[in-house]
C-alpha cells in the first residue's frame, strides 16, 4: 500500500463505506491520514448512576431491564431502552439508529458513555456509545480521537481504518531540515502523524498538533508568496471608470454610508480603475453593513458593461442577497439571477446560458457558481462573503472564470492586525471600523437554565409588540442528528408553552433546500415569529425585526461564534436582547460567557476565549472558523503562525513544503 493508493485498498473499506468517505474528500490512503481528530476523548472510570447530575458526560456500567422500543417521528426514528445499576435506572435514546433495536437485548450489560439530561424528572441519555467492558477497560488506558462524520460513517469505522494504514506513517517524508526543527523544537513529521492518531501520551500529542499545524501554516504561506510574485504583475483588463455610475446606486440607498463603507467603496473604485487587478479584504464587524459596499463594487462593474458574480457560502444566505440585491438594482435595470445546488436542472442550464451570452449582469450564487458547467462572458468582478467559510481553491475557482477579473473578499472574522498581515499578504485591506448610525448597543445577559422560563416569557413579551426572536440550539457536529433532535423538542416546549400568542418554526441543516428557504421568507415575511434553528443561521442572515437571540446550552459555542449569532440581532433601530444560556453551571463556563455580557466587540472576545482555556484543551473551540487550514487555527495556533512566517523569510525557496491537499469543506451540503 501506498499514501497515493485509493482508500478501498484498505482493508474493510468497499464501495459503501468509500463513498462516504468521498462525503468527506477522502479518496487517498494520505486523504484519510491528514484528516486529523477534531477533538479527543479520554475515557473516565463507570458512575453510578444515582451520582449522575445532569450536563455531565459519564460512562455508566448499566443492565438493559427493558425490551427495545421503536417510534417514529417524522423522518426521526427513535430507540429507548431503559438500564438499570445497584443505584438507580435511566433512559437511553438513540436517533436514527433502528438496528439498535436487535443489538440491544434485555438482559446484556454494557458501558453506555454520552451527557446526561433530566426529561419529566428522569434521566435520559441521548446517542450514548456502547461498549462491552472489557473493551471499555482498554479503552481507558487511550486518548480516543474523535473524527469528523458524515451520516451513516461511524468514529469506529474511521479508527480502524486508521488503524490499517498506520504502518504507512513512518514512510511519510521530512521536508524541514534538522536544524530548523531543532531551533523551533517541532517534532519529525512522520511522529506528528503517529501522534495526532494515536496520541502517547498528552505531551507527545500537544507537539504533534502544534507540528501540523506548523505544516498548514508553513505550505499556505509559501503557496501565497508564489500567488503574491504573480497577482502583483496582473494587468487590469477590465478597468472601471471611478465614480462614473456609483454615485447613482449610493443617491437610491434609504441611508448614508458611514465613513468605513465611503472608505471601501473608494479604495474598491480606485482599485479597479488602476493599472492592476484589484485584490481586496473588506474587514468590518458583524452588522456593519458590508453588503452594500459589495453591491456598490457590482454596480460600477456593471455599469462599464462586465458580469460580477457574488459567492456566499449558504443557500439561505444566497437567497437572502438575491432578493436584497433584485430589489435594489431593479429601478437600474440590472439582470440579476441566482444560482444555488438546490436550483432545478432546468433552470440550471437556462441560466448556464444566459450567463455565457450575457443575459445575466450579476450571479449570487452559493459553490454551484464553480463548477465547471459555469462560464461567463465576461467576468469582471468576482466577490466571496464571509470567506472564511471557503478555501483558497475555491476563491480562485471562481476568479478562473473570468480573464483576470476584479477580486474581493468580506469577512467579519475579527483577525488581529499582525496576523491579518501575514495571512492576507496577498492582499489589500480596508476596515470598516463603526457600526451604521442610530443602532442600540445590544443588551446581553448570560444565565444559567433556572432563567429559561423568564427568557421565554420576555420573548413572548417582544412578540406582543410585534418584534420576532431567534432560539439556537447546538449544532455539536453537521453529521450528529443530536442537533435535530434539539431543535425538535425545543420547537415542541416552545410551541406549547408560548401558545397561539406566537408562531414558532424550526429550521436545521436536514431539511431540503426549497423547506428551508420558505421557512426563512416566512421568517422575513414575519409570518413566523419565532425561529428555533441550529447555527444554519450564523452567517449573514439579516432580519432586522429580529430583536432577541436566545442561545441555548452557550458554553458549547466559541465565544466568536457566540458573537457572530448575536450580530443575527441588533440589525435595525429597535433595542435587541440576547440571552445566553449556560446548560453546564460550571463556574468557568459562566466566566466565559460574561466576556460576552461585558463586550460586544469581537476582537476582545476572541482574545479573551484564548486566555480562558483551560489545559488539556487541544483544539479549544474553533475561533475564525477559517476554512483555510484543516487543523491549525490562527488564533489558537497564533504562535505556529508567526513560526511558520519567520522560518518562510529566512529559507524562502530553500524549503519546499510536501503541499497538502487543500480540504474544501462542502457546506452546500452541510448547511
Ligand atoms: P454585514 O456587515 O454583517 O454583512 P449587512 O450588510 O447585512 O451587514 O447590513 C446589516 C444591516 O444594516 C442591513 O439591514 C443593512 O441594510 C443595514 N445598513 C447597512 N449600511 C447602513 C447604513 N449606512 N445606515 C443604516 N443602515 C445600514
Ligand atoms: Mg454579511
Amino acid at each position: 500500500m501506498n499514501l497515493n493508493d485509493d482508500i478501498k485498498t484498505i482493508k474493510g473499506i468497499g464501495d459503501k463505506t468509500a463513498a462516504l468517505f468521498a462525503r468527506l474528500n477522502i479518496h487517498t490512503v494520505e486523504d484519510l491520514l491528514k484528516t486529523y481528530p477534531r477533538n479527543y476523548l479520554s475515557y473516565g472510570d463507570t458512575v453510578n448512576i444515582a451520582d449522575v447530575e445532569e450536563g455531565q458526560r459519564v460512562a455508566v456500567l448499566g443492565l438493559i431491564n427493558t425490551y427495545a422500543n421503536v417510534k417514529h417521528i417524522k423522518s426521526l426514528t427513535i430507540v429507548t431502552v431503559g438500564i438499570k445499576d445497584p443505584s438507580g435506572t435511566m433512559k437511553l435514546t438513540w436517533f436514527n439508529q433502528p438496528y439498535l433495536r436487535n443489538t440491544l437485548r434485555n438482559g446484556d450489560s454494557y458501558v453506555f458513555v454520552g451527557t446526561v439530561k433530566i426529561k419529566n424528572g428522569s434521566k435520559v441519555m441521548e446517542h450514548p456509545e456502547i461498549y462491552k467492558l472489557d473493551k471499555y477497560r482498554d479503552m481507558q488506558q487511550e486518548y480516543m480521537p474523535v473524527y469528523p462524520l458524515t451520516k451513516g460513517l461511524t468514529n469506529n469505522t474511521f479508527v480502524k481504518s486508521m488503524k490499517a494504514v498506520r504502518s504507512l506513517i513512518q514512510s511519510m517524508q521530512e521536508y524541514l531540515p534538522d536544524e530548523v526543527r531543532e531551533a523551533q523544537e517541532l517534532m519529525e513529521i512522520s511522529d506528528a502523524y503517529e501522534n495526532v492518531h494515536f496520541p502517547g501520551n498528552e505531551a507527545l500529542l500537544k507537539n504533534a498538533i502544534r507540528r501540523i499545524a506548523f505544516d498548514e501554516f508553513f505550505s499556505f504561506l509559501y503557496k501565497l508568496k508564489k500567488t503574491k510574485d504573480k497577482t502583483f504583475t496582473f494587468d487590469n483588463t477590465h478597468r472601471i471608470v471611478k465614480g462614473r455610475a456609483c454615485a447613482d446606486f449610493i443617491e437610491s440607498l434609504p441611508f448614508s454610508l458611514t465613513k468605513g463603507q465611503q472608505q471601501a467603496i473608494e479604495d474598491i473604485l480606485a482599485d479597479m480603475g488602476s493599472d492592476h487587478v484589484m485584490n481586496r479584504l473588506v474587514q468590518g464587524d458583524v452588522g456593519s453593513g458590508k453588503t452594500v459596499v459589495a453591491e456598490a463594487a457590482m454596480f460600477a462593474c456593471v455599469k462599464e458593461g462586465y458580469q460580477a458574480a457574488l459567492m456566499v457560502p449558504t443557500e439561505v444566505l444566497a437567497k437572502q442577497h438575491y432578493e436584497d440585491l433584485k430589489a435594489s438594482y431593479e429601478q437600474f435595470g440590472i439582470r440579476v439571477e441566482m444560482l444555488v445546488g438546490s436550483t432545478p436542472a432546468k433552470e440550471k442550464r437556462h441560466i448556464y446560458e444566459k450567463l455565457k451570452t450575457g443575459g445575466i449582469d450579476v450571479i449570487v450564487g452559493t459553490h454551484a457558481l464553480i463548477q465547471d458547467t459555469v462560464e461567463f462572458l465576461d467576468l469582471g468582478l468576482v466577490i466571496t462573503d464571509e470567506q472564511h467559510r471557503f478555501g483558497v481553491n475555491q476563491r480562485e475557482r471562481l476568479s478562473l472564470k473570468g480573464d483576470y477579473p476584479h477580486v474581493l473578499v468580506m469577512s467579519a472574522t475579527p483577525i488581529p492586525r499582525t496576523l491579518a498581515i501575514i495571512l492576507y499578504a496577498d492582499m489589500d485591506i480596508s476596515i470598516i471600523k463603526e457600526l451604521p448610525k442610530g443602532r442600540k448597543p445590544i443588551k446581553n445577559c448570560a444565565v444559567g437554565t433556572s432563567y429559561r422560563e423568564t427568557a421565554m416569557k420576555f420573548i413572548a413579551s417582544q412578540v406582543a409588540e410585534g418584534s420576532q426572536a431567534y432560539v439556537i440550539c447546538p449544532m455539536v457536529n453537521e453529521s450528529d442528528s443530536l442537533d435535530v433532535s434539539n431543535v425538535v423538542d425545543y420547537t415542541e416546549t416552545m410551541k406549547s408553552y408560548l401558545g397561539n400568542t406566537a408562531r414558532v418554526e424550526m429550521l436545521h441543516g436536514q431539511m431540503k433546500a426549497d423547506e428551508k428557504a420558505e421557512i426563512m421568507e416566512r421568517f422575513k415575511n414575519r409570518e413566523i415569529d419565532v425561529l428555533v434553528s441550529t447555527t444554519v443561521i450564523e452567517v449573514g442572515v439579516n432580519n432586522p425585526n429580529a430583536t432577541v437571540m436566545l442561545v441555548e446550552n452557550a458554553e458549547r459555542f466559541g465565544l466568536a461564534q457566540l458573537h457572530q449569532l448575536r450580530g443575527r440581532v441588533g440589525r435595525g433601530k429597535k433595542q435587541s436582547y440576547c440571552i445566553f444560556i449556560n446548560g453546564k453551571a460550571t463556574p468557568e463556563s459562566m466566566e466565559r460567557l460574561k466576556v460576552l455580557e461585558d463586550s460586544n466587540d469581537g476582537f476582545f472576545i476572541a482574545n479573551e476565549d484564548l486566555r480562558l482555556r483551560g489545559p488539556g484543551d487541544f483544539f479549544g473551540i474553533r475561533q475564525s472558523g477559517e476554512a483555510l487550514f484543516i487543523l491549525a487555527d490562527i488564533y489558537n495556533h497564533a504562535d505556529m503562525l508567526k513560526c511558520a512566517q519567520a522560518v518562510l523569510n529566512e529559507y524562502g525557496d530553500r524549503i519546499t513544503p510536501s503541499m497538502l491537499p487543500e480540504k474544501e469543506r462542502k457546506t452546500d451540503t452541510v448547511l
